[in-house]
């Protein structure tokens, strides 16, 4: 059964693929191959591929025959872990890492290595027994890898910092197909994170765990009508927070789904976010003036386990279309929040999930690892990208974003950054020096653009 359209893959591509599957230990899939399209399927239903073959990775030496065959081919390669990006692959050979699934948790070292194809949620679960956590995004079920390498803003980041930040040491596989181990230091190290796959693919990661087994936190939902005094309140309360903290604060058109609870179902409100490493009566005082500000619609906080982080966003893990843009801010002030009620606010009918406010600063702003962006604050949007909104959606998404230009720091988090935000600001996913640094490293590992340069659009 033929699952994909034919993609324009030249005939010495498709019979060079033979050749290719005799160099790999893992599978390939030709473009009409049965298997193919569920190798690649993932979280983000949005991106319509049409790869030229892909490879099922089994190990380093896997990645390395697949990238000299795409480089000889004159062709590019794309990498899919999870599937949470809105990236169409189109033309090129996609490295699918779903079988690099090595979760070894070293509790001495407080470090855990991955395979490429490992979400937060294994790791999370392989820490737990030692009293450790991993300092990772708003949903376990990302990537690791995918994460790390944007950067990666989590509900712990003013503790702990970036993603990015808790990276140890990678194996990588570079545009030329060399594999390198890289640890702090190295400029191929810096390069991939906040770089994504622009100057290599990962293929092993090690990470530092945290001593954490337990947090304060969760969600709180408020009324939509309610949206204008909890958001200033908000404003006005995050800014007195220690970095034992972290917070953020959505607009949530909630669809009218089985998989939301009964309260929000089909409704807008407002989703307080929250964590707080301390005691439980500290983190009781602390947000006892959000829970004064508005009687909540459904109140999820409490004393969790550390596994239990998905509580604080309570991020969708069903598959779905899903569009995201968003970008840094400097500040946020009172006219940040009236702007942004004035464009999302409750009153608009507006086909967008999720406007976030989020604070992205404390230790996060004092690494110094990496080429990622770093800023106090974040706006991001999340939309659903079906086919008959795949023309209103992302200009209305940047449109949102460009009404904070305001407090705008200039930067967007690369995990934020679709095709769509890309192609508006290019460059935008690192300050210029970080840009130039990337840059510098790329133009040396992946001199035929072979890798996701481009498509990131830094060359
Ligand atoms: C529900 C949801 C919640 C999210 N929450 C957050 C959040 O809280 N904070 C945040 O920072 N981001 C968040 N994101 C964005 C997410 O971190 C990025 O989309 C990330 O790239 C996903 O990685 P993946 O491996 O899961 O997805 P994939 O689609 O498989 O990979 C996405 C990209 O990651 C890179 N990548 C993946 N594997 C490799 C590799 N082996 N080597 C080099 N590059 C690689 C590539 O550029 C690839 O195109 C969220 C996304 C969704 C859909």
């Amino acid at each position: 059964m033929t699952e994909l359209a034919a993609p324009t893959t030249s005939t010495t591509a498709r019979l060079g693929l033979d050749q290719l599957r005799r160099t790999v230990s893992g599978p390939v899939w030709d473009p009409g191959d049965v298997g193919l399209v569920a190798e690649i399927a993932g979280f983000n239903l949005a991106p319509v591929h049409e790869p030229v073959g892909v490879v099922g990775a089994t190990d380093a030496a896997d990645v390395a025959a697949a990238v000299r065959w795409a480089r000889a081919h004159d062709l590019g390669v794309a990498v899919i872990a999870t599937g949470h990006a809105d990236f169409s692959h189109r033309g090129t050979l996609v490295v699918s890492t779903k079988r690099l699934d090595r979760c070894d948790v070293d509790p001495r070292a407080r470090a855990v290595t991955v395979g490429a194809g490992v979400k937060w949620a294994r790791v999370l679960e392989a820490a737990a027994p030692y009293g450790l956590t991993a300092v990772t995004g708003s949903s376990s079920d990302v990537g690791v890898v995918g994460f790390c390498t944007g950067g990666g803003i989590g509900p712990m980041i003013r503790r702990f910092g970036l993603g990015s930040d808790q990276v140890r040491a990678m194996q990588v596989v570079t545009g030329t197909g060399e594999i390198r181990e890289v640890g702090r230091g190295d400029e191929l190290f810096d390069a991939m994170l906040g770089g994504k796959d622009a100057a290599g693919i990962v293929v092993e990661m090690t990470v530092e765990l945290v001593e954490v087994s337990r947090f304060h936190g969760g969600a709180i939902f408020y009324d939509a009508a309610d949206a204008p005094a909890v958001l200033h309140a908000w404003r006005a309360w995050q800014a007195r927070l220690g970095e034992n903290t972290t917070t953020s604060i959505a607009i949530l058109r909630m669809p009218d789904l089985e998989a939301a609870p009964p309260p929000l179902r089909g409704r807008t409100v407002v989703h307080l976010r929250f964590w707080h490493l301390g005691p439980e009566i500290e983190g009781l005082e602390i947000l006892a003036p959000m829970r004064r500000v508005a009687t909540p619609v459904l109140d999820m906080v409490g004393d969790l386990p550390s596994i239990a982080i998905d509580v604080v966003h309570c991020d969708p893990t069903d598959p779905m279309p899903a569009w995201i843009t968003g970008g840094y801010l400097r500040e946020i002030t009172t006219e940040t929040i009236d702007t942004v009620l004035a464009v999302a606010g409750p009153q608009h009918e507006l086909p967008v999930v999720v406007v976030e406010l989020r604070q992205t600063g404390g230790q996060a702003l004092r690494g110094t690892q990496g080429v990622a962006a770093r800023a106090p604050y974040a706006v991001g949007v999340v939309a659903p990208m079906v086919p008959e909104l795949v023309d209103v959606v992302p200009a209305l998404g940047l449109g949102l974003v460009d009404a904070l230009a305001p407090w705008s720091a200039g930067t967007v988090p690369a995990n934020y950054a679709s095709p769509q935000t890309i192609a508006a600001r290019p460059g935008a996913c690192w300050t210029d020096d970080g840009r130039a640094r990337l840059a510098a490293v790329v133009a040396r590992t992946d001199p035929d653009a072979v890798l996701g340069g481009r498509r990131l659009g830094l060359r």
